[in-house]
């Protein structure tokens, strides 16, 4: 069986066609047009023998009712636009739609991982920090579809403002944003997470700005593995990409947990920059298996 995926992003709308076993077929990018709509439409033309649509898109969903209820304005939605149903109607096959960040933790579940592992939290940090709860074999999405949200939790005491509108959330210091901004105190040459990676291993400074955020990112961390007792945590975001960042972020761990939790395994995501389509196809294949 195949489905159709489809990843809706503020630049562009990615899709292809995906296999049982992740395969991507047919893979397209469209730049992101003014009505997401049309947009998902004009990149499903030419696909055909898929039994179900998966679309993975930002903003926040009722994944229940195949609703997008809001999106910052960089995202061309109605409030409240029922995506499933107009997609659906269209194309004639069930259409399930679902926040990247959720579908994320759903791609890594069934292609990634968190193959084989029932219960796992997944986190993304990027220019902020997005979270998803993975337990009993199934996405925790809390009674607003809000659950997960790490990102907003205060680390800090009346710290940092957050663009939220509170002070010393969890991204404002354990970010990719706030990872940079540590390093360029250090140079201001250190200006992404992939020249931070490169460099740390031969700039004492650097490292310890790094060692910093670590600690950061693992205080968040704690508080997750002390709620939820999870066997693994999956770290995604392109800084997580790199194994050494990962390797720190594990051996800096053990410092903010309680020694009996020490077992947590502590993993890079696996489905990259694919994330967001294999999350839909991974949403599409049980929405098919419903039908
Ligand atoms: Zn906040």
């Amino acid at each position: 069986m195949k489905v159709l995926a489809i990843d809706v992003g503020g630049t562009a709308i990615k899709s292809a066609l995906v296999c049982d076993n992740g395969e991507l077929i047919d893979f397209r990018e469209l730049p992101t047009p003014a009505v997401i709509a049309e947009g998902i439409l004009e990149a499903a033309r030419g696909y055909s023998g898929y039994a179900a649509v998966g679309i993975s898109t930002a903003g926040l969903v009722d994944y229940k009712q195949g609703v997008v209820i809001f999106s910052s304005a960089a995202l061309g939605y109605r409030d409240n636009e029922p995506l499933a149903e107009e997609i659906g109607s269209v194309l004639g096959v069930p259409v399930v739609v679902e926040n990247d960040v959720n579908a994320a933790a759903l791609g890594e579940a069934k292609f990634g991982a968190g193959r084989g592992c029932s219960d796992f939290v997944c986190l993304t940090y990027g220019t902020s920090i997005g979270g998803a709860l993975y337990l009993n074999g199934d996405l925790y999405r809390g009674s607003r579809n809000m659950a997960g949200e790490i990102g907003h939790v205060a680390t800090h005491a009346f710290g940092r403002p957050c663009p939220c509108g509170k002070q010393g959330c969890y991204s404002e210091y354990a970010s990719v944003t706030a990872l940079v901004r540590m390093a360029m105190e250090v140079d201001p040459a250190y200006a992404s997470g992939r020249i931070i990676a490169e460099k740390m291993g031969g700039d004492p400074w650097l490292m310890a700005a790094v060692s910093a955020w670590a600690d950061e990112v693992c205080v968040g961390l704690a508080g997750l593995i002390h709620v939820f007792d999870p066997p693994r945590v999956i770290l995604g975001g392109g800084v997580m990409s790199d194994p050494a960042i990962v390797d720190i972020i594990r051996e800096t761990l053990p410092e903010h947990i309680l020694a009996s939790y020490g077992s947590v395994e502590i993993r890079g995501a696996e489905t990259g920059n694919r994330a967001g389509l294999l999350g839909a196809a991974a949403l599409a294949f049980g929405e098919a298996a419903k039908a």
